[in-house]
This record gives C-alpha cells, sequence and structure tokens, in this order.
C-alpha cells in the first residue's frame, strides 16, 4: 500500500494538505521532521500514515493522558491497532499492554515522557523494533513556551539508549522561534525537514465586544447557538463558578472545570462536554490542552487572556474540523487589572532565581500589553493575531469583527503630535493616566503634584476628552508609534523612529466604529458582526433537515458504543453526506472521511439513514448557484428528477454520446461533469459489459446482463476509415442509466 491508499482505506480522505505530503515523504525517507503547524491543520496525519508504512513500531509520546485516549480511540475506530499506556492503567494492565506490544499488535503505541524511563518500558523498548519516535506537543521541551514539561527531556536519554536511533518527528503548534530553536536542539533533530505552517485558521472568525453585561451576552449567545458546542473561558475559579450557576440557573447543560474541583468532577465534566451531554464548557485556562473536541463553534473569552500565544491557543479549539467558528473575546477595562494581579501573585517556577524571576515578570507584562492592544484596535483582528506570530502581508480579512465594522476615518495626526510632544516634553517619564490628564488639561491633585500643570503640553488637547486621549495612545501604541515599558507603570516611550515618520508627512488616521464615541464600541448583540457562513450554511433546508437526522443517528450510535460522537464522523463529513445524498456503498465511500473501516461499522447504518430520508430520489440539498460552488466542492454527477425528463433518448447512443447528453442536462456549477469513461467503468463494475484482450488489442465486449438490459456491439468507423466494433445502448439501456443518475437506483 502506498500513503494515499492509507489515507483513504484508513482515515477516509481522498488528498494530503498543503504540507502534510512533505513531511511524511521525509519520514519516509527517513528523516527527521519538525512540523510547526497551528491547530486543526492535521499533524496527526503526519505520523500516523507514515507509522503505517514503516516496518516498526512509532512510539508517540504525549504530554496528557485524554489526549491520548482520545487519539488512540479514533485510530481504533479507523481500523489501526493502537494503545497507550499511561499512568490511568493499572500495572497488570500495563503488563499486558507491553506483551501485546512486543508480540507485534500495535503499530502505534502512545506513552507519557515519564514512562520512558520505567525499567518494564525500556526492557520492551530494547527488544523492539521501533521506526519512529514522535513526540507530540514538542513545545513542552522547551522552558519558552507555557507548558514546560522537565519530563520531556528525558525522551533525548531515552533515545540515546536504543540499539538504532528511530526516525524522530516532533509536531507543535507553537512557532515563536525560540520554541522551535529549543525543539531542535534539546531534542537532538538531525537536519529536520522542518514545515512551519502559515498559522491563518481560515475558518475562524474573531471577534472583540465589550458587553455592558458579560453575563447576559453570554447567555443570550448559548441560547441563540442552542445545539451548539462550545467553551467560555474565564480568568478565575470564581467567573466560572458564578456564570456556571447562573447558566444552570437559566436550563442551559453546562459543564465547569477548574483547578478547585476534585479530580472525580472534573474527569466528569470533560467526559460529559466531550460526549457532548453538556455542549457548554465554562472553565479555567487550566481546561483544554488535550482536547481534541473537532466540533467546538464557538469560544468565547470572558476576561482578556493573559496572552496572545494563550488567546491564540484557546481560541483556537474552536473549529479543528475545519468548519467555520467563531472566537469572540469580551473586553472590559477591568480585565486588565485582573491580569495584572493574577500576573503579580504568580508563584516562582521551582528554583527560579530572582533575575530568572524577574525577567519571566518583564516577558509577562509585555505579553499581556500586547494582548490588550488586541481588545483596542479597529484593525483587522486576524491581521493582528497574524503579525504577532510573525506573518506579515495581510491587511483585511473580511471575516472579523473590525473587518466586518464600518468606520468613520479621522485624520489625527496633530493630536498624535501633541501626543508625542507631551511625552517628550516631561522627558517620557509618566504613563497613559497622566499623559492624558494633562493633555486634556484636567486639574487632579496627582498631575499638579507631578509638576505637570506648568508644561507647554498641558491643556493641549482640551478640545478631546480625557477617554478619547486615552483610546488615540492606545491606537498609537498598537500602532508602533509609541511603546511603553514592561512593567506595571508602563511608562509611555516615543520610539525613535515615530517623530521622523510624522515629520515625513506620515498620517495618523483614527477609525471610529460609526457612531461610537470612543473604540472599542460597546455592543450588546451577540449575533453582529457574523457574515461568513459555515459549511452546513451551504445546506438547503431539505439538506438541514437531513443533516440533522444522520446527527441524531451519530448520537444515538455514540451512546450505543460510548464514543465522542466526533469521532464516529465529524461535522464536516456529515455535511458532505448531505451534499453527495449516497446511496450505495460505493458513493458513500466517496465522502470525505469514510474509510474502509468507518464504512465497514457505520456506512450502513448512515446509507439506510439517507435512503429513507431521501425515498430513493435523489435531490438537491444544498444551495446552488456559484456561490454554492465557491463555498461547498460540486456535488458528483447526478440529475434531478426535472433534468432527468429532458433527456433525449434515441434508438441507439454511443457511451459517450449519453454522457455528453446527461452533462448538458445537469446544473454546471453546483455539479460536477460525468464522462464517457466513467460510465463504462460504473457498467463494467456492474457485470454489463467487460474489456478483454484480443490478438493484443482491448476489445469491449457486452455480457450476458448486459444484452438483456439492451446493450449491443455496433460497428463504427475510425477517422482513418476502418470499421471497429464498439457499444451501443438502446433505449430502455439509456433509461436505466438515466434513471440511476436521477432517482439513484441501482443497476440489478
Ligand atoms: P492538529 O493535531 O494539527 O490540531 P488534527 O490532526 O486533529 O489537527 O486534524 C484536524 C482535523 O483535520 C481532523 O478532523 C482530521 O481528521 C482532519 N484532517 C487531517 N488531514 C486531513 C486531510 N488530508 N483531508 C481532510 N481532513 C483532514
Amino acid at each position: 500500500m502506498d500513503k494515499y491508499s492509507i489515507l483513504k482505506k484508513y482515515f477516509g480522505y481522498p488528498s494530503f494538505r498543503k504540507g502534510q505530503e512533505l513531511l511524511i515523504d521525509s519520514i519516509l525517507n527517513g528523516r527527521d521532521v519538525l512540523g510547526v503547524m497551528p491547530t486543526g491543520a492535521g499533524k496527526s496525519i503526519c505520523y500516523q500514515v507514515p507509522a503505517l508504512l514503516l516496518p516498526g513500531i512509532t512510539l508517540v509520546v504525549s504530554p496528557l493522558i485524554s489526549l491520548m485516549k482520545d487519539q488512540v480511540q479514533a485510530l481504533n475506530q479507523a481500523g489501526v491497532h493502537a494503545a497507550y499506556i499511561n499512568s490511568s492503567l493499572s500495572e497488570s494492565q500495563i503488563s499486558k499492554a507491553l506483551r501485546l506490544a512486543a508480540a507485534g499488535q500495535y503499530k502505534i503505541i502512545y506513552v507519557a515522557p515519564e514512562r520512558l524511563e520505567a525499567y518494564g518500558f525500556l526492557q520492551f523498548a530494547l527488544q523492539a523494533d521501533i521506526s519512529m519516535l514522535t513526540v507530540d506537543e514538542a513545545h513542552c521541551i522547551s522552558q519558552w513556551g507555557q507548558d514546560f514539561r522537565p519530563s520531556y527531556l528525558k525522551i533525548v536519554q531515552f533515545i540515546r539508549q536504543l540499539d538504532r536511533r528511530p526516525v524522530v518527528s516532533a509536531f507543535t503548534a507553537t512557532a515563536t522561534s525560540r520554541v522551535i530553536e529549543d525543539i531542535v536542539c534539546v531534542l537532538g533533530l538531525q537536519e529536520p525537514q522542518t514545515l512551519v505552517a502559515g498559522f491563518d485558521r481560515k475558518n475562524l472568525y474573531f471577534a472583540v465586544e465589550t458587553p455592558k453585561k458579560k453575563d447576559r451576552y453570554v447567555l443570550d449567545y448559548i441560547q441563540a447557538h442552542a445545539d451548539e458546542s462550545g467553551i467560555i473561558y474565564c480568568a478565575t475559579r470564581k467567573n466560572v463558578d458564578d456564570l456556571y450557576e447562573k447558566l444552570q440557573a437559566y436550563g442551559v447543560a453546562a459543564a465547569r472545570y477548574h483547578a478547585g474541583l476534585g479530580n472525580e468532577e472534573r474527569r466528569q465534566s470533560q467526559e460529559d462536554f466531550i460526549y457532548d451531554k453538556s455542549p457548554v464548557m465554562v472553565a479555567t485556562n487550566a481546561f483544554g490542552m488535550g482536547i481534541d473536541k473537532s466540533n467546538v463553534r464557538y469560544v468565547i473569552h470572558y476576561n482578556m487572556p493573559q496572552s496572545m500565544e494563550n488567546y491564540y491557543q484557546e481560541a483556537g479549539r474552536a473549529g479543528r474540523d475545519g468548519e467555520r467558528a467563531e472566537c469572540i473575546l469580551l473586553y472590559s477595562a477591568q480585565d486588565i487589572m485582573i491580569n495584572r494581579f493574577l500576573l503579580e501573585n504568580k508563584e516562582p517556577g521551582d528554583g527560579q532565581k530572582f533575575e530568572e524571576a524577574s525577567g519571566l515578570r518583564q516577558r509577562d507584562e509585555e505579553r499581556l500589553r500586547t494582548m490588550s492592544y488586541y481588545c483596542m484596535t479597529s484593525g483587522c483582528l486576524r491581521a493582528y493575531i497574524l503579525r504577532y506570530f510573525g506573518e506579515t502581508g495581510m491587511e483585511r480579512c473580511e471575516n472579523c469583527f473590525n473587518c466586518s465594522q464600518e468606520f468613520d476615518e479621522q485624520d489625527v495626526t496633530d493630536a498624535a503630535e501633541k501626543i508625542i510632544d507631551g511625552i517628550l516634553e516631561v522627558r517620557q517619564r509618566y504613563g497613559v493616566n497622566v499623559i492624558a490628564g494633562m493633555l486634556a488639561g484636567e486639574g487632579r491633585a496627582k498631575l499638579r503634584e507631578y509638576g505637570v500643570c506648568t508644561c507647554q503640553a498641558y491643556g493641549s488637547l482640551k478640545g478631546m476628552r480625557e477617554a478619547e486621549i486615552k483610546a488615540l495612545i492606545n491606537q498609537m501604541l498598537a500602532d508602533g508609534l509609541l511603546s511603553a515599558t514592561n512593567d506595571k507603570y508602563g511608562i509611555l516611550k516615543v520610539p525613535r523612529d515615530a517623530k521622523r515618520m510624522l515629520y515625513e508627512g506620515h498620517r495618523v488616521l483614527w477609525k471610529k466604529r460609526k457612531g461610537a464615541s470612543q473604540p472599542p464600541n460597546a455592543s450588546d448583540s451577540p449575533n453582529s458582526g457574523s457574515s461568513k457562513q459555515r459549511k452546513s450554511d451551504i445546506l438547503n433546508s431539505k439538506g438541514l433537515e437531513l443533516f440533522e437526522r444522520l446527527r441524531s443517528l451519530r448520537t444515538e450510535i455514540a451512546k450505543e458504543e460510548n464514543m465522542p460522537p466526533y469521532i464516529i464522523f465529524s461535522d464536516r463529513t456529515l455535511v458532505d453526506m448531505c451534499v453527495k445524498a449516497p446511496l450505495e456503498k460505493e458513493e458513500m465511500m466517496q465522502v470525505s472521511g469514510v474509510g474502509e473501516h468507518k464504512y465497514a461499522r457505520y456506512g450502513e447504518r448512515f446509507l439506510q439513514g439517507i435512503r429513507e430520508y431521501t425515498n430513493g430520489v435523489r435531490e438537491k440539498y444544498y444551495f446552488g448557484g456559484p456561490d454554492g460552488a465557491v463555498r461547498g466542492k460540486k456535488a458528483d454527477f447526478y440529475l434531478t428528477p426535472d433534468q432527468a425528463d429532458r433527456f433525449p433518448y434515441a434508438q441507439k447512443y454511443l457511451v459517450t454520446e449519453i454522457a455528453e447528453k446527461l452533462n448538458s442536462l445537469r446544473d454546471a456549477d453546483t455539479t460536477k461533469k460525468i464522462s464517457g469513461a466513467e460510465l463504462f467503468r460504473r457498467m463494467q463494475a456492474k457485470g454489463y459489459a467487460s474489456e478483454i484482450m484480443s490478438d493484443g488489442i482491448h476489445k469491449k465486449v457486452v455480457t450476458q446482463k448486459g444484452q438483456a438490459a439492451g446493450l449491443f456491439i455496433g460497428m463504427r468507423l475510425s477517422k482513418k476509415g476502418t470499421e471497429y466494433e464498439d457499444i451501443y445502448y438502446n433505449e430502455d439501456a439509456q433509461r436505466m442509466i438515466v434513471g440511476y443518475y436521477s432517482r439513484a437506483m441501482s443497476f440489478t
């Protein structure tokens, strides 16, 4: 088998995504790899496909028990023999797993890093044929990452002990260059093929909102998105408990998660969420790593997180299945204070030296500041995120709250110059409160105490309100026209280039949301902004009905098998099923995400569901038109009953003529063409015709079944004028074919 057959057979996908192939080929050629790809990009396939092609075992080091369980469950569902070995198993279970592993039962084994040191495991590893060692969540090896795990350092030692060094592949979604350097260096990767994939998650919609009442906003949002699964992240345990109780009081099936709850309650909450029993999870950032739930449709941050890294990682738990999902941050000025409090009360790490601690504090302050600029910018939110992760070039994404807003643009260059002059005049010694107060000409005692009331700049922006000046300063910080020190004082500084930029005629434009007095605007509508659609939005009302049916069927199976629904089939696969509306096995196998093993387990039940819904008469279950074609893929060839009625039957046609007539009747914007060759293959597959070699040339012959159905051999003239045999289809045979593609009857 080759990599393509593996992808189709086990995972049900027709093709690899960008980048996956590069890493897979490198691994198969024995080269180490490092894949830096955002969540949902499809890292697992990059090591799971080669694992199935390599001769020996692949060990996957993974930091969390839940992550391993999920992956192994999904692999077993796909028909791959995989297991995990970690502390959730008893000693006897571990010995059994190792025995089976030694006997070659598993191609892929997930282990916690601590396991690599365990005597029993090492004994096994020294005997076993280990082809590859994969390090998942590889940023855990770096002290610069947020999730440093000292036990990850043991991986290198483990590799050294093996007789033969396996290929080492490492994957992470954390892209900062420091972390990447650490991974390569500490793990000892040998000239790794590195792939840093784009960080853009196109299916995610970003918004920053400043509702007056956050609870109300969340409740309305959840109610407007009932049936959908989402996570609400709060800054503190208390926030979680309060919101959780409110949601419960309103009858929302929510679960909660934070470090203050007992193990059992946390385990139960997580499970309820994963199994869709509680579609909403209210949690602190303790929740989420290792949560592979692919159908999270929204992530709301009730408070501003501490850094863009945190934000993108947490928000990125939405839409792992590639379907549209929303990431909404509810911002209020208080959030900065809460975060500062949390930072100040952070325990220093074990054995951390004072200098190290203060260096880290500075880094945290800087991160917090960048995060707050995200909440205040009036520019494209996606562009802001991507710039932060080092990707430049995007100006507007047209798929975030800011891009969907109308702004009044105002030239505030003069005011910006006055701000800069004021900061320079007081010799860059004060933070935003003093500077804004001074420029607005406020008479506060503090200002008098600092002596800024006698400055030339005092009151130079008297026409603006202090809050407006602060907002403009924030925008200048976000745009790099000002900077601030990385401490709790946030002293404003004027970067060297700023003054020059202004002298060179750089204009400062202040974009205010229409009708707003200061950005960002308060908005209480949870549904605002969302202009782009979900994949399931390509389904028309009948399609949605079918989708719901298939979803209930999935829930039913999930309950029977005690399995998270998304492991059975993803939402995306269900949508594709509605678009293709398969009525027999061959067609079902064309649905993205339906591999052989999954078909064998569930295919017939889903086919049955579709047959019942459609009554065997295939209709169009999605919106047509060029728009639909852009958003969704074209459906495989079929005709509506109306179109089929217009088929120009004749005494005899060649298969290519039938294909041509069929194609001219279809809706070309939404439906793929069918070729004569494809039609003939189907006739062959169903036993109406076959091809034989005779005197060194291919010859088509009609079977007995074919003759009965109206296929016959006739003579044709080639371009050169010689006669040869071909198959013709009489009117009965034509009706059979048209009937198949419109009413989806089978050829029997
Ligand atoms: P990551 O680990 O990078 O966050 P996953 O490995 O969980 O991402 O993959 C995200 C989703 O994309 C999964 O549902 C996975 O099955 C799907 N996927 C991965 N590769 C492909 C592919 N080549 N074609 C279609 N879907 C894919």
